[in-house]
């Protein structure tokens, strides 16, 4: 028996970087999983990586359809949805708040805080509220707590993901659901290591040198794998973080502790 052994998750953004990794996981511990993002192809391949187990959907999380379409996935298949991912984001386009876009502000709020939103919407209404159970886990960033420059539009959907996940919490914990805020630093992810070895050349340090002082910052001296982020959520899933409610948890190696 797997700690989500007749559990039901949906993992948004699951076609890339942590959302595959951490599907695979919770199926491993016996979930059964839906994994959705706009790259059906590239969820079809975390759900055969997956096999009987998953069920791969294409969803893009701002449009209401589409996040209707998800649960129904989950609802159709295995009549439930214990476990919500909310996972899906976008950096958006680096601006000062100068140059700063009202479609590149509205789109990454409409990813990274208004789809947290209507996933979590949609799977209370459709089934946490009614069966009085329910763990909800958004992802917002560190860059939430900071001043990062020409990242505006970043900053403060990751920020308002904490405050939303209180809320959620308050309002939905005498149903039996729980609501809690995953806030990772660096993770070792190929979008990462790209962006590195771009800045290195953009420098010209190498590799390893531009490696050191990204994580010159951190207590301990290295990115978090994708696994060391997943792991956290799944522990907040589980029974093991049954009375762990409207808490926002940092991941990331010791920089920011800002508590
Ligand atoms: P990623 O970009 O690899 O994955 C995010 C996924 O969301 C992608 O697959 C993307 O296609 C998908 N997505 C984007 N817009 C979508 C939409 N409208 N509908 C559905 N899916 C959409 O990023 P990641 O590194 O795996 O990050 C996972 C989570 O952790 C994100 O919430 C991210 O903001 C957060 N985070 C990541 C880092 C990092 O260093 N990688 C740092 C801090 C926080």
């Amino acid at each position: 028996m797997g700690r989500f052994t007749d559990k039901v998750a949906i993992v948004t953004g699951a076609s890339t970087g942590l959302g595959p990794v951490m599907a695979k996981m919770l199926a491993d511990e016996g979930a059964k999983v839906v994994v959705a993002a706009r790259r059906l192809e590239l969820v079809e391949k975390a759900a055969a990586a997956i096999g009987d187990n998953a069920v791969a959907i294409r969803a893009d999380v701002t449009s209401e359809e589409d996040v209707a379409a998800m649960v129904d996935a989950a609802m159709s298949r295995w009549g439930k949805v214990d476990i919500m991912m909310n996972n899906a984001a976008s950096p958006g386009t680096d601006k000062y708040i100068w140059e700063q876009t009202l479609e590149n502000w509205n789109q990454t709020i409409g990813i990274d805080l208004t789809g947290a939103m209507l996933c979590s919407r949609e799977v209370l209404n459709r089934s946490m509220l009614e069966r009085r159970s329910g763990a909800i886990i958004n992802f917002s960033s560190t860059a939430g707590y900071k001043a990062v420059h020409r990242k505006s539009h970043y900053v403060s959907a990751k920020a308002a993901l904490r405050a939303f996940t209180k809320v959620v919490a308050s309002e939905a914990g005498s149903y039996g659901v729980r609501c809690n805020c995953i806030v990772p630093g660096a993770i070792d992810t190929e979008l990462l290591r790209n962006y590195i070895g771009r800045i290195a050349a953009e420098q010209g340090n190498t590799y390893d040198e531009q490696y050191a002082l990204n994580v010159e910052g951190t207590a301990l001296k290295k990115w978090s794998t994708a696994e060391d982020v997943a792991n956290l959520a799944l522990f907040l899933a589980s029974d093991a973080g049954k009375m762990i409610t409207g808490q926002s948890i940092v991941v990331d190696a010791g920089s920011i502790m800002p508590n």
